[in-house]
């Protein structure tokens, strides 16, 4: 990097953990580099930002923070990891939204500190609009969702267009990251300083990845506490992250997303198929799923589970299916066998009449019953239980346990435990 913006970056980093030292921790934490190809403001996918060299030398150094901040913010807040299938360009926008208020919160607490000055200043345009306080990103994405802002395309820069696959990195995706263009313009304002997605792909990856975070985000908190520089946006942040046991919905619906980043086009197609495929030597992809193929999910009808539980369950999944729009998801409700099976279609509400089964536990059938009676593989299982039966045989796509007990450290696959009262 030439020296006078190495300078420039320099100072930003300093000034920014002297007067904000919650966002100096993360600002000195990623990792700096210009890239006028990939943007033409700023952007970052969670691991570096990088920055538009003519953008940022424009700015004065208020607004370089401004931007600075405003980046480490899309990290601290996750938003690399938690698009799913969202319009890139929108999540950009919904998620400047819930930042910017944040940010200004911090301003403002600075010039009281400070007898009316802040080392920092939101850059031109700046999406800001008072009536989302309090909001997630997913919640005023939905808000945006609904009356779509009129976005203008500017020119791209060197890497869009490079087909429809799965968005994962800087440079795919069904339409050009946001990364990419000179701060979206739209009706509303002006989205400088993007996020992409991280190029985590697996849920171990993106679970370490989150768990980095919410460990920066604590480091940055207790620094900032410590000079008496917090704020209340700061503060919730870091609560929002101290859960006394694990999220299991939020667990799972990155598993889930994890899962639909895979592209399934090549999967080998299940039973008969495979075998007629494999014995004349030829691997044919299955060009028929269009989306991300049918999803099962298994519930346990032991005794133990409640009607309650059930319907907490069914409703949790039913947002992760929202998100997710597999073509079918087949409910399986298992005790020592299969008693009842409801198969949904797409954008259909998951709901059971009643709770088969009260019988003793075992798993097997479920997979014996995919063997069976589907055509196609799962995109994957889910199975909750709070039973204890012996680990069923390993099959070849992906199951998840969501499991209210202890004992289950037998099973294979994601085992998450589960507080389902919570
Ligand atoms: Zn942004």
């Amino acid at each position: 990097m030439q020296n006078d913006i190495q300078n420039v970056i320099d100072k930003i980093k300093v000034v920014t953990l002297l007067h904000q030292p919650f966002f100096g921790t993360g600002a000195s934490k990623l990792e700096w580099s210009v890239d006028n190809d990939l943007t033409q403001t700023a952007c970052t996918n969670g691991k570096f930002i990088k920055f538009n060299s003519d953008f940022l030398m424009s700015l004065d150094q208020p607004k370089r923070i401004g931007l600075t901040v405003h980046e480490v913010m899309h990290v601290y807040g996750k938003h690399h990891l938690r698009r799913g299938n969202r319009d890139p360009e929108l999540w950009n926008i919904a998620t400047d939204f819930q930042i910017n208020l944040c940010i200004q919160d911090a301003i403002d607490a600075e010039k009281q500190r400070r007898g009316g000055v802040s080392c920092m200043e939101l850059p031109e345009g700046a999406l800001l609009d008072d009536k989302y306080r309090g909001m997630s990103a997913e919640d005023i994405y939905s808000t945006l969702e609904q009356q779509p802002p009129h976005i203008n395309h500017r020119k791209t820069g060197s890497c869009d267009g490079d087909g429809d696959g799965p968005t994962s990195g800087s440079c795919s995706g069904d339409k050009p990251t946001a990364g990419n263009k000179a701060g979206t313009t739209s009706d509303i304002g002006q989205s400088w300083g993007d996020v992409i997605d991280s190029p985590a792909g697996s849920a171990a990856e993106i679970a370490d990845e989150e768990q980095e975070i919410e460990v920066m985000v604590e480091q940055a908190h207790n620094l900032a506490k410590s000079r008496g520089k917090s704020f209340g946006a700061a503060e919730a942040l870091v609560s929002s992250y101290k859960k006394p046991t694990v999220d299991w919905r939020s667990v799972i619906r990155a598993m889930m997303q994890s899962i639909s980043k895979v592209d399934y086009t090549y999967q080998r197609p299940h039973k008969y198929g495979h075998h007629i495929m494999s014995s004349v030597g030829a691997f044919i992809p299955d060009y028929h799923r269009e989306n991300v193929g049918e999803i099962v999910l298994a519930i346990d009808t032991s005794a133990s589970v409640t009607w309650d539980e059930v319907q907490q369950y069914l409703g949790e999944c039913q947002s992760i299916m929202e998100e997710l729009q597999p073509a079918k998801v087949h409910i399986v409700q298992c005790d020592a066998r299969v008693q009842h099976v409801d198969t949904f279609e797409m954008g259909q509400p998951l709901s059971i009449d009643k709770v088969h089964g009260r019988g003793g536990t075992n798993f097997q059938p479920v997979f014996d019953w995919v063997d069976n009676e589907m055509d196609t593989k799962p995109m994957a299982l889910v199975y909750l239980t709070d039973g204890y039966a012996p680990a069923p045989s390993v099959p070849d796509y992906p199951v998840y346990w969501a499991v209210t007990s202890e004992e289950q450290g037998h099973l294979f696959g994601e085992v998450v435990s589960v507080n389902i009262s919570q």
